[in-house]
């Protein structure tokens, strides 16, 4: 088969029995040939975590012109405070000394496409069992931001609540506005 791919700084044209993974690892023997940040400590230098969308259009890193060391990003199915966002969070601001939080919602996002109930019934027929967890699906992205806000102020284990700002990035011309 042929599989053409744009991955980081080389753009591969694959024929045949390579998979896209050892790509990867061709890219990556290109990043680390060049690599210059084996210096950096562990605490982020901007003490920034970002929580974003795991939408393969969003790279949060370029979208907010972040390098390594900057800041964290956590990324899960809708940017959604769930508790496992809230677990990376606590450890980002108690252990790795963040303060700030950006949250990063996107246009056309994929969860609102879809019900919780919809999901579950869905996994109920494909796999024979409902999940023990909720998709976590949104409607309005602008109401979700300010609901993540709310989330992670009403949480004892998030230190930090002075600066959390939530924000839509637009897939269609790569500019963030904010929700207020
Ligand atoms: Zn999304």
């Amino acid at each position: 088969y042929r599989v053409r791919s744009s991955l980081g700084h080389t753009r591969l044209r694959l024929e045949a029995e390579i998979s896209i993974t050892d790509a990867l690892l061709r890219n990556n023997g290109v990043y680390a040939a060049s690599f210059r940040h084996g210096e950096l400590p562990a605490r982020p230098s901007m003490r920034l975590a970002v929580l974003a969308c795991m939408d393969a259009r969003l790279d949060p890193a370029r979208a907010l012109g972040l390098s390594e060391g900057d800041a964290h990003v956590i990324r899960n199915a809708g940017g959604v405070v769930t508790d496992d966002a809230i677990r990376s969070l606590s450890i980002s601001q108690h252990h790795l000394a963040t303060e700030e939080i950006v949250l990063l919602h996107h246009t056309q996002c994929g969860m609102q496409t879809f019900s919780d109930e919809e999901f579950a019934v869905a996994r109920e027929h494909s796999r024979g069992l409902r999940p023990d967890w909720s998709a976590q699906t949104f409607t309005d992205l602008e109401d979700d931001l300010r609901e993540s806000i709310r989330r992670i102020r009403a949480s004892p284990f998030i230190p930090h609540k002075d600066r959390i700002r939530g924000f839509i990035y637009e897939v269609e011309s790569g500019r963030i506005r904010e929700v207020s």
